[in-house]
Formats: C-alpha cells, structure tokens, sequence
C-alpha cells in the first residue's frame, strides 16, 4: 500500500464506522418502537415506514458501498487510479473524495456527457 493512501484509508474506515452506527441506531429504535405496539395493522403500518426510511437511507447505502469499494481497491493496490484514462488520480482529489473513481478531467467530461451513475457521490 503507498504510504499516502494510508490516511486516505483511515478516514475511510472511519466515515464507514460512523454511517454503520448511525444506521444501526436507527433499526435499535425502530425495533424498540415496534415492540410498543401489538397488532397486525401496526405492524403493516411500520413496515411501509421502514420502506421510507430505506429509501431516506439510500443515499448513505451507496456512500457506504463507494467506501467499502475504495478500501477494497486501496487493498488491492489497485487505488487512485483513474478507471477511464488510467493516469494516476490527484492526491488533492483523493483526498477530498476518496472513493474518486475517475481523475478530475475524466470526471468533468463524463459529468457533461451524463454517463457517471454516481456523479452525485463525486461532485467536485
Ligand atoms: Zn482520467
């Protein structure tokens, strides 16, 4: 692993703990809430609640996904590393976006093509 990836790795590690415990304390209090309640109609109830919260959720789903993505490519060796041009990726934008999976020009050009599915994880 290169030596500056090794931060770059940690505050990966670290954001991944952070959205793990904010969305296992949301289940612990959903979980709670349910058991408050009893019957059938409560139960439908929370269940089509729980689909809004997933849906609420999915944006820090897919910034987990793009985490643990980076971490495996940082394993790998295979981090920083632009997966259209295969020039190295700034250090500056890697650490600003650490799970950038394109280099900056790369990025713009697929952003004015409307190409990127995650253009939202990586506007910069
Ligand atoms: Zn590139």
């Amino acid at each position: 692993m290169q030596k500056e990836f090794r931060k770059i790795r940690e505050n990966l590690e670290k954001r991944r703990r952070e959205i793990l415990e904010k969305i296992s304390g949301e289940q612990l209090l959903q979980t709670s809430g349910e058991l408050a309640h009893g019957d059938s109609l409560d139960v439908a109830t929370s269940a089509g609640d729980r689909e809004i919260t997933f849906m609420l959720k999915s944006r820090e789903l897919d910034e987990l996904r793009a985490i643990e993505d980076a971490i495996q490519r940082i394993d790998s060796d295979d981090y920083g590393i632009c997966a259209n041009c295969e020039d190295p990726i700034e250090l500056k934008r890697l650490e600003a976006i650490p799970w950038a999976r394109f280099c900056r020009a790369c990025q713009e050009e697929l952003e004015s093509r409307r190409l990127t599915g995650n253009s939202d994880l990586e506007r910069f």
